[in-house]
C-alpha cells in the first residue's frame, strides 16, 4: 500500500483557478462613459478615473509615417495607413475631439496611473508594420511607460517584431494552440472567449505553462463571470465598471465556520446525538476522526453495522466524503475505520493520501477535498488523525501533509487529531508555514481535559483571519472522548 490511492476521484471541468485577482481591461478606453469615444483620450482618463487596471487601445501608422490612435481601418472614410496627416489631423472623433497622435494620446497616459494594452493593427503593407514597430517602442520608452505596456496584435508579422524587439509582455490575437504561441515567444494568450469555450482545456494548457490569459471582448454578467470562474488574468471589456464589481463579489472574502471533531467511533453516542453536536454549530466544513463504516465493534453496538459518513451527512444535511486507514477485522466484511469530511459545499475532487508510516503501524491518511464556495471559489478541506505511538512519525506525516494542502496554490484548510500538544512537533510544523485557526485548551480527555490534540490550521497563513474559536462542552457525559473544536475564520482571496 506505498502508492497514492484514490477512493473517489472525479473532476467536474478541467480547470485551473488562477490564484490571482483577474485585471479588468477597458477596451478601447472607457468608451461608454459620458462624452467618451472608442479611443479617445477621454476613454483613457474615463479608463483611469474608474481604476481600471489597464486600457486597450489601436494603432495605426499613416503612409507619412504618423502613428494615430483608432480602431477601424478608417477614420470618417480616411484609409489611415494610405493618407498622410494633412488628412488625419482634422478627423474627429464622435465626442469631439481630434483624431489623437499616438504621442499625445502617451503624453496623457504619463500623467495617469493606468497600465498600457497597445494593439499594432494588421497593416495591408506589412512592411509598415515593420516601421511601425520601433517607432512604437522608443515612443513608449522615451515617456518612462515601457513598464507599464503590454503589446497586443493579430498581425504575427507585427506579434514576431515585437517579440524581438519591444522586451515586454506579448500576446497574440489570433487563437492558435498554447504550445505553437509559446514557441513562438508569446507571452500569454488574448483570445476571444469562443475561442477558450471552443477549446476547453487552453486555459490549463496555457497556465500550466506560466502563460496568462487574456479573454475579449466579454461584455455581458454572464460572460465576464465565465472568465472569472475559469481563471482569467485579464478581463478586456466594454464594461469595466461591470467587471469590476464582478470581480470584487467573486473575490470578496469568505467567512467560514470550521470544525473538527474526533468521534470515538461512536462508542459514547449515537449518530443523532453526534449530529446535534455538529448541527448546532453550522458548519461549513468538519473533519471527522475515527469514523467507523458497516463496523461490528463490542463497544459500540449502538452503532454496529452504520455507515457513520452517510448517516451523519443525512442527519446533518451536508455532503460526506470518506478516508478509510483500515479494514476492520479479519476481512473485509467487518467494515472500515478513517476520517471523513462533512461540507456544506460541493466538492470538485476527493482524493484520500496515505501518509509516511516507517515504523509500520497503524496506517495514517490525508482526505484532501476540492471545495467550491458559493459565487465558485475553490477552497481545500482536509482531515487527518496522525499517528499516536510516536512523535518523530507525527511531525513527519505532518511535514509531508503540508505540501499537499499547499499544491494547488488556493486556501487551504485541514482539520484533525494531531495526536500531539501545540509545542509537540507536528503541531509546531504545521504552524511554521500555516496559521493555527483554533484555539490551545485541552480537547482530551472530554470529561476532564489536559492535553490539546484537536486543530484546525489554515495554508497561507496570511489568507486567514480568526474570528473566533472554541471548544465543546467539557462533560462526564460527552459524546466522544474527545471535545469538538471549532472557528470562525475569514478567507482572503485577494493575496
Ligand atoms: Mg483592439
Amino acid at each position: 500500500m506505498k502508492r497514492i490511492f484514490t477512493l473517489t476521484a472525479f473532476l467536474c471541468l478541467l480547470l485551473s483557478v488562477s490564484a490571482a485577482v483577474p485585471k479588468v481591461v477597458a477596451h478601447r478606453g472607457y468608451h461608454r462613459a459620458p462624452g467618451s469615444a472608442e479611443n479617445s483620450i477621454r476613454s483613457l482618463v474615463k479608463a483611469d478615473s474608474i481604476k481600471a487596471d489597464a486600457c486597450e487601445f489601436d494603432v495605426w501608422l499613416s503612409a507619412d509615417g504618423e502613428l494615430y490612435v483608432n480602431h477601424n481601418r478608417d477614420i470618417n472614410g480616411v484609409i489611415i495607413e494610405t493618407a498622410t496627416r494633412a488628412e488625419l489631423d482634422n478627423q474627429k472623433l464622435p465626442n469631439g475631439e481630434y483624431l489623437p497622435h499616438l504621442s499625445t494620446f502617451l503624453d496623457t497616459a504619463v500623467t495617469l496611473g493606468i497600465d498600457l494594452v497597445l494593439e499594432l493593427k494588421n497593416h495591408k503593407d506589412i512592411t509598415r508594420e515593420d516601421v511601425a514597430v520601433p517607432m512604437i517602442v522608443k515612443m513608449i520608452a522615451d515617456r518612462g511607460l515601457t513598464d507599464r505596456t503590454t503589446y497586443i496584435t493579430f498581425s504575427r508579422n507585427a506579434f514576431d517584431r515585437l517579440v524581438e524587439q519591444s522586451g515586454r509582455p506579448v500576446y497574440f490575437l489570433t487563437g492558435i494552440e498554447p504550445k505553437e504561441l509559446k514557441e513562438a515567444g508569446g507571452t500569454g494568450a488574448d483570445y476571444h472567449i469562443n475561442v477558450f469555450r471552443a477549446n476547453p482545456t487552453w486555459i490549463s494548457e496555457l497556465h500550466a505553462m506560466d502563460m496568462p490569459v487574456n479573454i475579449w471582448t466579454v461584455d455581458s454578467e454572464a460572460d465576464i463571470q465565465w472568465c472569472i470562474d475559469h481563471g482569467a488574468e485579464f478581463i478586456t471589456t466594454n464594461e469595466p465598471e461591470l467587471a469590476q464589481q464582478l470581480v470584487e463579489k467573486a473575490y470578496a472574502p469568505r467567512t467560514l465556520k470550521i470544525m473538527s471533531y474526533n468521534l470515538r467511533f461512536g462508542e459514547l453516542a449515537s449518530m443523532q446525538r453526534l449530529a446535534d453536536e455538529i448541527k448546532a454549530q453550522n458548519p461549513d466544513f468538519v473533519a471527522l476522526q475515527e469514523v467507523d463504516v458497516n463496523s461490528r465493534r463490542n463497544i459500540a453496538p449502538h452503532n454496529n453495522g452504520k455507515n457513520f459518513v452517510n448517516e451523519l451527512a443525512y442527519l446533518t444535511g451536508m455532503f460526506g466524503y470518506y478516508g478509510r486507514t483500515l479494514n476492520l477485522g479479519k476481512s473485509d466484511n467487518r467494515g472500515y475505520y478513517g476520517v471523513a469530511i462533512l461540507s456544506r459545499h460541493p466538492a470538485e475532487k476527493i482524493e484520500t493520501l496515505e501518509l509516511p508510516n516507517p515504523k509500520a503501524v497503524e496506517p495514517r491518511v490525508l482526505l484532501k477535498g476540492r471545495f467550491l464556495l458559493d459565487g465558485g471559489m475553490p477552497i481545500i478541506f482536509a482531515s487527518t488523525h496522525l499517528d499516536f505511538s510516536n512523535k518523530e512519525t507525527s511531525e513527519r506525516q505532518a511535514r509531508y501533509i503540508i505540501p499537499l494542502l499547499t499544491a494547488d496554490g488556493i486556501p487551504a484548510i485541514i482539520g484533525g487529531d494531531f495526536n500531539c500538544t501545540p509545542d509537540q512537533g507536528a503541531a509546531q510544523a504545521m504552524m511554521e508555514q500555516g496559521k493555527m485557526l483554533t484555539g490551545t485548551a485541552p480537547t482530551f480527555p472530554s470529561h476532564a481535559p489536559n492535553k490539546r490534540l484537536d486543530y484546525l490550521f489554515g495554508f497561507p497563513a496570511a489568507d486567514f483571519t480568526v474570528d473566533s474559536t472554541g471548544e465543546g462542552t467539557v462533560s462526564e457525559h460527552a459524546a466522544s472522548d474527545h471535545i469538538p473544536v471549532y472557528s470562525t475564520v475569514t478567507v482572503d482571496y485577494t493575496k
